[in-house]
């Protein structure tokens, strides 16, 4: 409701009120906060998003991105994936994992008996990481960078509440749990982030490197525990899945 209001002021012809956004967005957040109104999950993050689409506490990142890169799914989801950052295709669509990456993702959550709707999908980082002029393809983020960004991605975690996390390849973990280990290392156990469970596996680009079909089975047996530990139905033909050259 405040925030239908906030739009009808900033499409109308009067004269604007003089303050910033940002200020007028935690007065939002404050009087949603004290009022009895309960926000829903979907504001809550749309008010989020407002904050990160005007970050500059990467300056170089903030110059260099076509715009920042929040999140998409279902506010109420219980299941997240979180990737390191976005891409040359993300930064220009907006969306987290939209690339060739993002297709094997998209392929895997429906191999899951899921859709990209059903799920919600962001990444440590908001902005693509910068690369030097002229230079094509995308650097992964560095430590410092995800430090500064991580309390947005804990910010999304606290409003969205999933029941599990699911961390895509050795950067988003390092991000996440700030340990730089190999994935041999991190993978089959439950770890957790922010008291909910965290599942670590493959980043997709990894196997769309790798097409070993021993890879792609155990990115599918990470899913099969998550969908375990989600009480979701498992038919017998999804836990067969990449156990023969015929998948
Ligand atoms: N890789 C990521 O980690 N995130 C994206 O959004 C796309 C590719």
């Amino acid at each position: 409701m405040v925030l239908t209001k906030l739009k009808e002021i900033r499409d109308s012809q009067e004269r604007r009120p003089r303050v910033s956004r940002d200020t007028l967005l935690r007065f939002v957040e404050t009087r949603l906060q004290g009022s009895q109104l309960t926000p829903s999950k979907a504001e809550l993050l749309e008010v989020l998003n407002s904050r990160v689409s005007s970050c500059t506490k990467c300056p170089h990142l903030a110059r260099s991105r076509t715009q920042t890169v929040f999140g998409v799914g279902n506010p109420d989801a219980e299941l997240m994936f979180v990737g390191e950052a976005p891409g040359a295709d993300e930064d220009a669509r907006g969306e987290p994992f939209v690339g060739r990456a993002g297709q094997l993702l998209t392929r895997i959550i429906k191999t899951m008996g899921l859709s990209r709707a059903d799920v919600y999908i962001a990444n440590v980082l908001k902005c693509r990481p910068d690369m030097p002029k002229g230079v094509s393809g995308n650097r992964p983020p560095t430590p410092e960078e995800m430090q500064t960004c991580i309390s947005y991605l804990l910010e999304q975690v606290t409003i969205i509440q999933p029941r599990v996390i699911v961390a895509l390849g050795a950067t988003a973990v390092e991000g996440l749990l700030g340990v730089r280990r190999t994935m041999r290392e991190l993978r089959g156990r439950w770890h957790s982030f922010n008291d909910v469970p965290l599942m670590i596996t493959y980043h997709p680009s990894y196997l769309l490197r790798n097409q070993m079909l021993s890879e792609k089975r155990k990115v599918w047996e990470d899913m099969l525990a998550v969908l375990e530990q989600l009480e979701k139905p498992i038919s017998e033909r999804q836990r067969k899945y990449f156990l023969s050259p015929n998948d």
